[in-house]
């Protein structure tokens, strides 16, 4: 009936259902009635092509159907005029009968962006076990100064071009960056130089290794906060982060912790759960909030790839039951936890900045898109990367094509999310991801699809909840990459 709204109705238990209407920012619960009203109520207030008992999803729907289409909709599907003008009131007081904005955006034209993160290396002091980059299995490459001031000049002169209120400068990689400390901590400096009066906000992702100098540093330095892997009770850690002597990193993980607690430096906290360390996600949880004050903490279930790949699934529902177990404890420190694909509260139609020009330079000086293909190596290599060194004006040369296809990957273009419940705020989760889950066919969707609408069901019904337990209205803004964690702001 009415696609452009995109309100679904999401079963419960007892023949309750969650309406869901992403873009206009509103849920709430419902009975069999209302769900069975609504399409008539929106049909009459539509340009009139309603009702009409299309489609009833897609493969991608969870079990939810889109209001409106299909399966039991149409006008007086719930009960008679008396009651379908009691409907109409409601559907107007929650808004749902104004015509949302759309979310998709789409860049076009010669990339410019304002912010750059630099690979600076693959060597990394840790050896994970589930290492999506099996650092220090291959010969380590390093980034020289040459690369990054050229990728710094780079985003520094879009900056100032388009009038941005800072650049930005970030530190990623299939490696730890701090392992190339000369480099990072140079690079920075150079770009605070080459800035002038405009700001410069620097941030990197870690593995809390650190030694007292660079905690100093980074304090006084990354002002766009730090993001720590940590797994949570040392035991839990020390069997999946190990350094490369073969010794538990936890002790120094978490000095790191407690100097930026201490410090009041923003930091964010991501684990990675194994499968058999799934059940002890709620205590690790609990561990971490009890000792440190992160200000997010994400978690986000082990991938099989790199060191990892062949070892047991952790995208199960244990997966999900722990999960919601370990938010009932966060939520007594008064966090919420963050899973990267269930979003509320974020509309988009881009998971990360894949789709939207991300800046990423190799050891190499070539343009990545995407935090996990850091090398020219990776399997992916021919999809991610988009730009080299080269003649042109900027010092890149861009392959526009490449670009082109990076950007069109929205999920707007995903046949498979048409008609999911979660899809303005998944976007279709990471690309990478279901590059290797699905190879380079079509989509058709992954484990976490699951997790991804149960958590984010679980979102709005604490969302309803705190919000007199009717209705739930909410804003939205947007993010980088969601899977490795940003900028911590
Ligand atoms: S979320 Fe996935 S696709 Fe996006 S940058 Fe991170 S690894 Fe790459
Ligand atoms: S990838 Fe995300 S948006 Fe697409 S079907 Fe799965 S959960 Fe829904």
């Amino acid at each position: 009936m009415d696609g452009a709204r995109d309100i679904f109705a999401i079963p419960l238990e007892d023949e309750a259902y969650l309406v869901y209407a992403p873009l206009h920012g509103v849920a709430f619960a419902a009975t069999k009635g209302l769900v069975g009203a609504l399409p008539g109520v929106l049909a009459g207030e539509s340009s009139g092509d309603g009702g009409s008992g299309e489609d009833g999803g897609s493969a991608g729907d969870g079990g939810s159907r889109e209001v409106g289409k299909g399966g039991g909709g149409g006008k007086g599907g719930g009960g008679d005029e008396e009651n379908e003008g009691s409907v109409a009131a409601f559907a107007r007081e929650a808004g749902l009968l104004r015509t949302p904005p759309s979310p998709v955006t789409h860049r076009r034209g010669a990339p410019s962006p304002t912010e750059v993160t630099l690979f600076l290396t693959t060597a990394c002091n840790l050896r994970c076990t589930y290492c999506y980059a099996s650092a220090g299995d291959t010969p380590a490459t390093y980034m020289t100064m040459d690369v990054a001031k050229r990728g710094i000049d780079f985003v520094i002169d879009n900056a100032r071009r388009a009038g941005a209120p800072y650049a930005g400068v970030n530190y990623h990689g299939g490696g730890e960056p701090s392992v190339h400390w000369n480099l990072m901590t140079e690079s920075l400096a150079y770009a605070r130089e080459r800035a002038g009066d405009l700001a410069v906000i620097a941030a990197s992702a870690g593995n809390g290794v650190f030694t007292d100098r660079q905690i100093d540093w980074m304090i006084a330095n990354l002002d766009g906060g730090m993001s720590l892997s940590f797994d949570g009770l040392p035991e839990v850690h020390d069997k999946h982060r190990p350094t490369a002597q073969g010794k538990g990193s936890s002790p120094r993980v978490m000095r790191t912790m407690k100097r930026f607690t201490e410090a009041g430096y923003p930091y964010a906290v991501r684990l990675t759960v194994t499968a058999e360390q799934i059940p002890l996600l709620p205590d690790s949880i609990e561990f971490i909030l009890s000792n440190f004050t992160p200000k997010r903490v994400q978690v986000e279930p082990a991938y099989q790839l790199g060191r990892h790949e062949g070892e047991p699934d952790a995208e199960t529902e244990d997966f999900i039951a722990a999960y919601r177990e370990a938010q009932v404890r966060a939520a007594r420190f008064g966090h919420e936890l963050i899973y990267s694909a269930a979003r509320v509260g974020t509309l988009t139609n881009h998971f990360c900045g894949v789709t939207q020009d991300n800046f990423c330079l190799s050891p190499s000086g070539n343009v990545s898109a995407c935090f996990e293909a850091f090398s020219e190596e990776n399997e992916f290599a021919d999809i991610f990367f988009y730009g080299s060194s080269g003649p042109g004006p900027d010092g890149y040369t861009f392959d526009m094509d490449a670009l082109d296809r990076l950007r069109g990957l929205g999920v707007e273009h995903r046949s498979f999310c048409d008609g999911c419940f979660a899809k303005w705020n998944c976007a279709g989760d990471c690309y990478h991801k279901s590059l290797s889950a699905n190879g380079r066919g079509e989509f058709a969707g992954s484990q976490r699809c699951h997790i991804t609408r149960e958590l984010v069901k679980d979102q709005l019904l604490t969302r309803i909840a705190t919000s007199g337990g009717l209705i739930w209205r909410d804003g939205h803004d947007g993010e980088p990459c969601a899977l490795h964690g940003g900028r911590d702001e």
